[in-house]
């Protein structure tokens, strides 16, 4: 099969790619490597460094020498000056960025290309946050000419550990608070995606960031991210992956108590009362789990369905799901291109089994492609219905392409069902009542929730989860607080 020609992005002209740290590309310690994959293809893409502990421990010493040095001598005005100048970089070398990405992690070309704007939003937002570390002051208790006050200071080295399914905007919800306060950072990017990384590393330094600020040591999760998890010299970590993998990550940091910031995973409701425009839910809620192949955190993988709409909504939503291409993620009309990995196919693929052997209704899709994507990791988009809550497709993040169905009767009876989960990321309703609006607005337990639409990020306000979906913030004005500490000042001036 051909694909369209594109030129191949430069970056990846030499597929060797090393550690990035100092402002220096380099062998691991024990000069091992591993291999990461085009899912598009099942091809070997690039072959990168395996960094272990000591590479850890080499790119913290780096990034501790460089919270001190001149990095420490930029006024958060320059600090805001050199976020721009990045902005501006991503923006002219965003094809190559993308290309990059899309090759990466399967990700359809146009849908990484259409990022282009939300990227530059968030990378323009933390600019302004760089002249938002402020402390307070306050009238003192004590008599005479004090004052109390409380500053802030920038914690120091971060941890970032990211996952595969979208770096080069997660990459961004740790560097932007790290850049914006005057922090350093070593990221462990994902193993199966880590290219963007290394490619945004090199932007970084264009813009004038100075070395040693940002280090990217690429590796395993056993072996590179719990040995930055576990390291005594990192004040913060901010992770984002799996429920499992942050609670290792919470045992790991107890040695030197690091303030952690988790971001994992997700099994949102999406609510369609019989009263929603379903020219716009329909659409809204398959886009809202098979976006990205379904490789969202906040995916709307539980579709909840007013049974009075079930067997219209169901139809329509076969019919919506049927009709998007499946295909290579460089041609122009394909809507979902494959999962990430070898690994994350067969896991879907299990669920799918797990779906059918629970007696749920197979509606559509369950298929891997064959023929001339067959060596790819295609999976068609997959509907399930009479789904019960108790099964394992309704309660368990796949984090591929399907969604299960589950009927409804009142508004009681839903936020129960929505609410019957580890899991607080996401939820939407579809509906044109202000009052069920706001009555699952307030209900649903989540760290976000969206009405008649589904799945927009505003950095303005950001996001979060509850209970097992993490904490901490991510954008909005609390942001660079974590990547503050305070102090309180007591000054006695007479
Ligand atoms: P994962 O937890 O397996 O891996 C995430 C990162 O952690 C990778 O870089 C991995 O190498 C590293 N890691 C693995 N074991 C580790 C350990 N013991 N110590 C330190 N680091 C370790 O997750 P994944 O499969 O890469 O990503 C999918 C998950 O990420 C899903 O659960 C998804 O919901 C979640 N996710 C959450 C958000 C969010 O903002 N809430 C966003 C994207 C993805």
């Amino acid at each position: 099969m051909t694909f369209p020609e594109f030129p191949f992005p430069p970056f990846l002209q030499n597929p060797a790619k090393d550690l990035y740290i100092g402002g220096r590309s380099r062998l691991a310690a024990d000069g091992r490597r591993f291999d990461t994959y085009n899912p598009g293809t099942g091809e070997v893409l690039a072959s990168l460094a395996r960094g272990s502990a000591a590479d850890i421990d080499h790119a913290v010493a780096v990034a501790r020498t460089a919270f001190t040095g001149p990095w420490s001598r930029f006024t958060p005005a320059e600090r805001q000056e050199t976020l721009l100048r990045i902005a501006k970089i991503i923006e002219e070398r965003f094809d190559e960025l993308a290309m990059v990405e899309s090759l990466d992690v399967g990700a359809p070309l146009s849908r990484v290309a259409a990022s282009k704007t939300a990227i530059g939003r968030v990378v323009r937002y933390f600019s302004a946050q760089a002249l938002q570390c402020r402390g307070e002051t306050f009238a003192s208790p004590y008599q005479g000419n004090v004052t109390s006050m409380i500053l802030k200071a920038p914690v120091g080295v971060v941890g970032g550990i990211i996952p595969w399914n979208a770096p080069l905007y997660s990459i961004w919800w740790i560097l932007g608070g790290v850049l914006a306060t005057g922090c350093t950072v070593v990221i462990k990017p994902a193993e199966d995606a880590s290219l963007s990384s290394l490619l945004m590393a090199e932007v970084i330094a264009d813009a004038g960031v100075p070395e040693g600020v940002v280090n990217i040591v690429t590796g395993t999760g056993a072996e590179a991210g719990s040995a930055l998890a576990l390291h005594p010299d990192v004040d913060r970590l901010a992770f984002t992956g799996s429920t499992a993998t942050a609670r290792e990550i919470i045992k790991s940091s107890a040695g030197n108590m690091k303030r952690l910031q988790l971001e994992t995973g997700g099994k949102s409701p999406d609510i369609i009362f019989e009263d929603a425009n379903l020219n716009k839910a329909v659409p809204g809620a398959a886009m809202g789990v098979f976006n990205n192949s379904g490789q969202i955190c906040y995916a709307g993988t539980r579709i909840f369905v007013q049974r009075s709409i079930q067997q219209d909504f169901l139809s329509r939503l076969a019919a919506f799901t049927g009709s998007l291409k499946v295909g290579h993620p460089f041609d122009t009309d394909t809507v979902l291109g494959p999962v990430v990995s070898q690994g994350q196919l067969e896991r879907v693929m299990k669920y799918i089994e797990i779906g059918q052997n629970e007696g749920a209704t197979l509606v559509t899709g369950g298929e891997r492609l064959s023929g001339d994507l067959a060596q790819g990791y295609y999976i068609t988009p997959t509907v399930f219905a009479d789904v019960t809550s108790t099964m394992r497709i309704a309660r368990e993040e796949i984090f591929g392409p399907v969604v299960s169905v589950i009927p409804f009767e009142s508004a009681d009876d839903v936020l129960a069902m929505a609410n019957d989960t580890e899991y607080g990321l996401g939820g939407a309703v579809w509906t044109r009542s202000l009052e069920q609006a706001m009555r699952m607005v307030h209900g649903i337990q989540a760290g976000q929730v969206w009405v008649n639409c589904y799945g927009l990020v505003d950095p303005m306000i950001g996001f979060g989860g509850v209970k097992n979906s993490g904490y901490g913030w991510k954008g909005g004005s609390r942001h660079v607080d974590g990547y503050l500490y305070e102090k309180a000042v007591t000054i006695n001036a007479d």
